[in-house]
């Protein structure tokens, strides 16, 4: 089984998170296999819109703390960042070579495909998982779709993308971060971080229906609008506002180093889910 499925329909490339049985918990298999299949659907010249969706019930419960094939010992082939490799180092230089690469660096990649991206998403859309969506232009949700970052339960103040009052507003950030409660795709609407809310057996036909409509426009012309907003958000702070606070992020993760029994306080998704 691959954990990311790749599918064209007519002009639409179709990315699929493949690991149901975990929620499409995301491994760095997981990562280099999306930037693999992202790649491919960038260079694609019959692909003018790309789809990210989650096999199963869930988008994605977030990065793998814990299942068998979580593989943060492993080398992979670098492709976000020009950085030493994580694996041999220890403390901050392991933790902040690995999350530049897999973490900050491939979404920021990813964020900067030229051609639009839609996120479908339906059941949990949790922390790694809220990166993926938000990365993405457009967000269409089903209506049992939940969405949190839980991670201040950890010590640490957010994901590493740290996108939050860019896609939510400074208030809401603060809400969700402080809370570390679940929001509803309704909600996620309402705040502005969601394009579209639909009920769950619709959610495939109205993912692709809008798709399809963006499909028709230039191709360049697509291209260039994205890297306009994105420019401008940038402009808007996100591009420096997200390197300062992957400081204060990694600065959680050594103050958990040094007083607990990890870097994320010995929390694993078990205990996660308990805190909730
Ligand atoms: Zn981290």
């Amino acid at each position: 089984m691959t954990v990311v499925e790749y599918q064209t329909r007519g002009p639409i490339a179709v990315i699929t998170m493949n690991r149901p049985e975990y929620r499409n918990a995301q491994n760095s298999a997981m990562t280099y296999a999306l930037d693999r299949a992202f790649y491919q659907a960038v260079s694609d010249d019959a692909v003018s819109v790309i789809v990210l969706a989650g096999a199963g019930d869930h988008f994605s419960a977030g990065h793998d703390i814990g299942t068998p094939e979580r593989d943060v010992d492993q080398s992979f082939d670098r492709k976000a960042v020009l950085w030493w490799d994580h694996v041999g180092k220890e403390g901050a230089d392991l933790r902040y070579a690995r999350e530049m690469e897999v973490y900050l660096g491939m979404c920021r990649r990813w964020r900067e495909i030229p051609k639009p991206t839609i996120a479908m998403v339906q059941g949990a859309c949790i922390a790694g998982g809220l990166m993926l969506a938000w990365i993405c232009d457009l967000i269409v949700a089903s209506e049992d779709a939940f969405f949190s970052d839980p991670v201040l339960r950890m010590g640490i103040p957010g994901v590493e993308y740290f996108a939050h009052p860019w896609m939510v507003g400074p208030r809401f950030a603060k809400e969700m971060l402080f809370t570390g409660d679940r929001f509803t795709a309704q909600r996620a609407y309402e705040v502005g971080m969601v394009s579209r809310v639909v009920p769950r057996p619709s959610l495939q036909d109205a993912g692709f229906e809008l798709a399809e409509r963006i499909a028709k426009m230039p191709r360049f012309g697509l291209a260039l609008a994205k890297r306009a907003v994105n420019l401008c958000e940038d402009q808007m702070g996100m591009r420096s506002g997200m390197d300062t606070v992957f400081g204060l992020h990694h600065l959680a993760h050594a103050h958990n180093d040094a007083t607990t029994t990890d870097s994320l306080a010995g929390m694993d998704a078990r205990s996660m889910k308990a805190a909730s």
